[in-house]
């Protein structure tokens, strides 16, 4: 099934998400419709606040251009930031509404543990656009999205083209 996104400036977005106790079957629907949407979306990962679900769970497919898909799942997946900093070129979200895209600074690797949806242990280093990809996600069961990481300025300039289109969208 596929579900609505969450989007920006809902406070859904900026929850502390909770642990999932249990792997139930529940959670494995959430997991499969959390594909369906991210898939239905275009878009290369998805975290369950961003479908209203305040749970650590994360989804991913990241893929760029031809390459054959590789999609993961991680449970309560905590963050060992690693390697260099380097710029996540033109980063965007389903969630942060007009398309917008900004560079960020993202960590070049990091070392994952977690769960997948089977219950299995993940203990793991990511590097390169998948690790890209994990920072941007995790940040969403923190209740930070990338805008979060641009610029007062940049920020105060998206936040008043946001209000622009909410009161335009409010009216028609
Ligand atoms: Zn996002």
């Amino acid at each position: 099934m596929i579900l609505d996104i969450v989007s920006y400036p809902d406070p859904l977005l900026k929850l502390a998400c909770s642990p999932v106790d249990e792997i139930s079957e529940e959670i494995r629907a959430l997991v499969a419709d959390m594909f369906e949407t991210m898939y239905a979306s275009l878009g290369v990962g998805l975290a369950a606040p961003q479908v209203g679900c305040p749970l650590r769970i994360v989804v991913m497919n990241p893929v760029q251009k031809d390459s054959p898909p590789a999609p993961r799942v991680f449970v309560n997946p905590v963050l060992e930031p690693g390697g260099e900093q380097i710029l996540s070129e033109q980063e965007g979200c389903l969630s942060v509404p007009l398309n917008y895209r900004a560079d960020v600074l993202r960590y070049s690797t990091v070392f994952v543990t977690a769960r997948d949806v089977d219950g299995n242990g993940i203990a793991e280093t990511l590097s390169g656009f998948p690790a890209v990809v994990l920072q941007h996600e995790v940040d969403h069961l923190n209740g930070v999205l990338f805008i979060d990481h641009i610029s007062h300025l940049r920020r105060s300039l998206y936040d008043s083209k946001v209000k622009k289109w909410l009161s335009r969208k409010d009216t028609a």
